[in-house]
């Protein structure tokens, strides 16, 4: 199924109905940060919600946890982070264009799994390939250098070294230090795992393509504890979980999306085995989530730099061992943006004139519209007003819905095609005598006629 969306026009129709705005707009903007404005931010939280009860509210092996953004610098030299989480930058030599050099390579020559090579081998393949600058077209690199991703800020009134503390660029790492106060207050035992969802910073070097890449970004990740010996069965179960997440709640569409797994020498240097699934975006395929095999790494490398046990004690061998870890990690932001391309859609509608005309819809599954349904009384005469706002008072106690009277039934009909509101109920003369309304379904457009008491039970049936 070929999407209608594209990125200039997604971008503006989040503008113009109030998804996404450019941040900070009114000072000339700050490059590559977004806000969620209010259809936005209910989009952004009922994915959170979807997710958060299919992985740790509907499951008995899973708990949750909202680590601090800052930590303890040492928790970041332990994780292999201060060494290890950089990018190939380099520089055009003509322009100064900045550029990453794995990413050039991926997207002007095709090649995957770049990640993994040495800063030398990147900079010869550039140079051997006479791949050009995206800016100005030259073949004029520095060598590429590494280019560490954490973003750093000081606590306290001091702006001193000891006071360093670096914004956490993923939020794994919080669960992996608490991962003892978990285990001890909740007593779980293995196999079980702990959900998060928050802020991760990353200093990227070309954020781009709307939300995508941004330098401020939310992650939902889990960390699930295992036994070494049983990670592959439970690998595999958590990469039909996450399927069932893509397809079965989001609806992503099955085409669009793929799995593809990381060569030996592109491997992050806790894993194992990785794969990661990719969407197609209008830009081309690009990282959704990662399942990553992060074997014992983490907590062991925790136990030699704190000095504190994180041994679990196994009820069944009654053996002391380090649980190794399996971490489905999601980014926040781009599954919105995968959810805002799957549901845009163009189609014809009628007007109300009896002709035809071009309409922008956005068909999200119910479970994540930002508004399930608007009350639209026909007019804003009364009784039509009074009458549809007693319905709109008794559903908004349940439901995120509108109470909307402005403008004519079409143009409010428009309006909430492009939000994704699955239902609009509009109230008449008839509504007065009968107790009955129309209920107006977004995708097929398709009118009937239902009674005012059985539209809870129809917005329940589509939660
Ligand atoms: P990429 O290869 O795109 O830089 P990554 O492999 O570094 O991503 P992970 O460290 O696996 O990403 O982070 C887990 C998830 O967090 C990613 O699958 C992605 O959805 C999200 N994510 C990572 N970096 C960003 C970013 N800069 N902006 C938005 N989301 C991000």
């Amino acid at each position: 199924m070929k999407s209608a969306a594209t990125m200039e026009k997604l971008v503006s129709l989040c503008k113009r109905r109030g998804f996404i705005f450019p941040g900070s707009e009114i000072y000339g903007g700050l490059a590559n940060t977004w806000d969620y404005g209010p259809y936005g931010v209910e989009l952004k939280n009922n994915v959170k919600r979807a997710w958060w009860k299919y992985f740790v509210q509907d499951r008995e092996d899973m708990v949750g946890l909202d680590a601090s953004i800052l930590m303890n610098p040492r928790v970041w030299e332990a994780s292999g982070h201060v060494t290890s989480f950089s990018d190939p930058l380099m520089d055009c030599k003509k322009c100064k264009e900045r550029v990453r050099g794995d990413k050039l390579l991926e997207e002007k020559l095709g090649i995957e799994g770049v990640a993994g090579k040495s800063l030398k081998q990147i900079s010869e393949l550039i140079k051997t390939h006479k791949v050009p600058c995206p800016k100005c077209g030259a073949c004029d690199f520095t060598e590429a250098r590494s280019f560490n991703l954490m973003f750093k800020t000081y606590q306290g009134v001091i702006e001193e070294d000891a006071a360093m503390v670096y914004l956490r660029p993923e939020t794994a790492q919080g669960i992996f230090v608490n991962f003892k106060n978990v285990q001890q207050t909740t007593r779980k035992r293995l196999p079980f795992g702990i959900g998060q969802i928050g802020k991760a910073f990353r200093n990227e070097i070309t954020p781009g393509n709307f939300t995508f890449r941004t330098r401020e970004f939310e992650q939902m990740e889990i960390e699930y504890f295992v036994r070494e010996k049983e990670w592959k069965p439970r690998y595999e179960s958590w990469k039909k979980d996450v399927e069932h997440f893509f397809e079965k709640i989001l609806k992503i569409s099955k085409e669009r999306i793929r799995w593809r797994q990381h060569e030996k020498d592109e491997l992050s240097h806790y894993s194992k085995e990785t794969w990661d699934t990719e969407y197609k975006f209008p830009f081309g395929w690009g990282e959704l989530s990662g399942l990553a095999y992060r074997t014992d790494f983490d907590l062991k490398q925790h136990e030699k730099f704190s000095g504190e046990k994180m041994e679990y004690l196994d009820p069944e061998t009654n053996e002391k061992i380090i649980p190794h870890c399996i971490e489905p990690s999601f980014g926040l932001d781009r599954t919105v943006l995968v959810a805002l391309l799957e549901a845009y859609d163009e189609d014809e509608a009628p007007t109300e004139k009896g002709g035809m005309e071009s309409r922008v819809v956005l068909r999200f599954p119910p479970n994540i519209a930002p508004v399930k349904a608007a009350i639209l009384p026909l007019m804003k005469k009364d009784p039509l007003g009074p009458a549809a706002r007693e319905i709109f008072e008794t559903l908004k106690k349940n439901f995120a819905v509108e109470y909307d009277e402005s403008g004519s039934i079409g143009k409010r009909y428009r309006r909430h095609d492009e939000l994704g509101t699955p239902f609009c109920f509009t109230v008449d003369f008839q509504t007065v005598d009968d107790k009955t309304v129309t209920v107006r379904d977004r995708d097929t457009m398709k009118q009937e006629r239902i009674k005012i008491d059985e539209i809870s039970a129809l917005l329940l049936h589509y939660p």
